[in-house]
């Protein structure tokens, strides 16, 4: 009878889910969202909030590093991008506090950066990977912003994988895309092996240490999530991840090419949204956007000494 009843239940809500979102009779289990919101208007008060909750002090300065470069043109980040060079900096950040670290991402191994080279040799730092191996080793929390191999292999194929995992907090939509439409078959992750990470699943906004907030945007992969970070001195980053890959794409509200969004199978309307509500916390409210790719933006802020560019 209990099964029954469960089994009931199950059914309904499952309804009721498939009612609210609007789909029904959708394939709900596309890999793109079938529809997509433009954030409330209060949501960046609401995450501030959220940023106070746990307690303990703020965080007093992010370092990031660079493991390795792609080389594309703007044409190929932009839509009617030019076809002067970009450089896409494969990156890793560390949120640092008096007592701790989070890292935001993980690098990746050299097997791995070769996937995004299609065949050329591009620039690849071994020794940047290992101070990135050390400091996801020393650090307390691991998040990720979506389960794109440049930002995810650093810990599913790490050798410190076992000590990495139960410090590596996944959603529930990376872990679905890891399983069943990873982007490369190296990183794989199978359900058995999923359990060893902390495995999350949320509505909208997450806080999961001193200042720090998760903000689901699924869009470029259907697990990617922002994370905003309010520091001691009362700055306060977005880490946008892969929203966009040059700032421009913000400050101008341009989609990568449609050629780009086919490949990487993104959903334009949701990043549209996305980047509406980044360009106007940005705009508004003095918020640092920083995508995880724009090597000429990184070098900017390493100058103006709002990121440092060496793991502690
Ligand atoms: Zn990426």
């Amino acid at each position: 009878m209990q099964t029954k009843k469960v089994l009931g239940i199950g059914l309904a809500g499952l309804m009721l889910a498939m009612v609210l979102r609007g789909s029904l009779g959708a394939n709900t289990d596309d890999l793109i969202p079938s529809e997509s919101e433009p954030y409330p208007q209060d949501l960046l008060q609401r995450v501030r909030q959220a940023a106070s909750t746990v307690p303990g002090g703020l965080a007093t300065s992010v370092n990031f590093v660079k493991v390795a470069e792609s080389h594309r043109t703007y044409a190929a980040v932009i839509e009617d991008g030019s076809d002067e060079p970009f450089i896409s900096a494969r990156t890793a950040f560390q949120v640092v506090f008096s007592d701790g670290t989070v890292m935001v991402d993980s690098g990746m191994d050299e097997t791995v950066h070769r996937f995004y080279g299609f065949g050329r040799d591009e620039p690849y730092w071994q020794n940047v990977n290992d101070s990135i191996q050390a400091a996801l080793r020393e650090s307390q929390l691991i998040l990720i912003t979506h389960e794109h191999g440049d930002h995810v292999a650093g810990v599913l194929r790490s050798d410190y994988r076992d000590e990495l995992a139960p410090k590596t907090l996944l959603t529930k939509d990376q872990v679905r895309t890891l399983n069943f439409a990873p982007q490369l078959p190296e990183i794989t992750l199978t359900p058995a092996a999923a359990r060893d990470y902390i495995v999350v699943d949320y509505e909208q906004i997450l806080p999961v240490a001193p200042g720090i907030v998760l903000i689901k945007s699924p869009g470029h992969t259907h697990g990617h999530q922002m994370i905003f970070v309010q520091l001691a001195d009362s700055r306060e980053l977005l880490f946008i991840g892969d929203i966009g890959w040059s700032l421009d794409n913000i400050t101008e509200l341009k989609l990568r090419p449609a050629a780009t969004i086919a490949r990487v199978k993104e959903d334009p309307q949701a990043l549209m949204h996305q980047m509406t509500w980044i360009k106007q916390v940005m705009d508004n409210d003095g918020i640092i956007v920083v995508p995880a790719h724009d090597d000429r933006l990184l070098a900017r802020y390493a100058d103006e000494g709002l990121l440092g560019t060496q793991l502690d």
